[in-house]
């Protein structure tokens, strides 16, 4: 059963694609079930998803479920936390095999790695007056998966001690704020090389969003390919189509791949699965052309489930 409409190469098409290669689910810090998340996607017409939660494969076999009943193609992925030059850079990893290799005891090691934060962060909230932080976030997670920070950013709303999830990470838990514990993660390449090692493909995730200057971006994009990386969100949600097309420059500029998608964490916001700007017109080729994924796409994506 190959996938209908894969486009071949980005045309300046402006209509959305019906294509989602990252989003999150309950499995991290989205509220959606795997299979709910799934049918919200089936439901919005898109034909090829990929589940990303933070650090986990945990969801993707009930995503895989639900995504054969909807007639759905799914591919495994995740997202996983990694430091680079003193930032917490986010590495997508397309897994047409699941899960394999050494990437299993990565993310047996990220999961430890959470573990241990969240007592870190709790600490230090517990020095900006949140009082049991730990039992709270795992009381906001209301479930035993691990915690991230939207967790204790729920906590300090709920104890009253900020009005909003914005507030909590502008002065507590965002980039350089106490509770922005990086050290457990780690480096960029050595979870590229996980990625790698598991046969998929490491996607570069939104590379626009930590505020680096236009150099800075392509030393971390340089680094990415020296390190294996393969591809890179172009289109990451909703942004500037200047910026697009300059960021599909620097693509280009190092024969890396282009993905695209929402970072889709729950619905009653502007987001939505398969909902990000428009890509324009570019050279840069779609990641779903990439000879890992593109075979994936031809053959049966049923194939793959048992690998999972
Ligand atoms: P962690 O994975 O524990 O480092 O937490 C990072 C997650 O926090 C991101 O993936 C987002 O889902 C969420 N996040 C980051 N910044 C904000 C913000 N300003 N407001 C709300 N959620 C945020
Ligand atoms: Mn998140
Ligand atoms: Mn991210
Ligand atoms: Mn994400």
């Amino acid at each position: 059963m190959p996938i209908p409409d894969m486009p071949p190469r980005f045309a300046g098409d402006p209509d959305p694609l019906g294509i989602d290669l990252h989003m999150h689910s309950t499995a991290s810090d989205g509220t959606l079930s795997p299979a709910a998340l799934v049918a919200l996607c089936a439901e919005r017409g898109l034909a090829l998803m990929a589940l990303t939660d933070h650090d986990t494969v945990a969801g993707v076999e009930a995503a895989q479920r639900a995504a054969r009943e909807h007639g759905i193609a799914l591919l495994a992925g995740t997202e996983l936390s990694t430091r680079w030059s003193g930032l917490n850079i986010h590495v997508v990893g397309l897994l047409p095999q699941g899960a394999q290799g050494r990437l299993v005891e990565g993310l047996a090691a990220q999961a430890e790695a959470r573990a241990r934060r969240a007592e870190v962060i709790a600490e230090r909230l517990a020095k900006v007056g949140l009082h049991d932080a730990l039992a709270r976030a795992r009381e906001q997670a209301g479930s035993e998966r691990p915690l991230g920070r939207p967790d204790f950013a729920r906590a300090l709303v709920a104890a009253g001690l900020v009005a909003d999830m914005g507030e909590a990470f502008r002065k507590h838990l965002g980039n350089g704020k106490a509770g922005d514990v990086k050290a457990h993660w780690p480096p960029l390449a050595e979870a590229v090389a996980w990625i790698r090692d598991a046969g998929g493909v490491a996607v570069l995730a939104h590379p626009l969003r930590h505020g680096l200057t236009r150099r800075k971006r392509g030393l971390l994009l340089d680094d990415f390919v020296a390190a294996g990386g393969q591809a890179a969100e172009l289109v990451s949600g909703f942004q500037n189509p200047d910026v697009t097309r300059d960021l599909a420059r620097q693509l280009d500029e190092r024969g890396l791949y282009a993905s695209l998608g929402s970072d889709f964490h729950f619905p009653g916001r502007h987001l939505a699965p398969g909902s990000m700007s428009a890509v324009p017109r570019t050279a840069v080729p779609p990641v779903w052309t990439h000879p890992w994924l593109a075979s994936w796409l031809e053959a049966p994506p049923r194939a793959t489930c048992t690998a999972l």
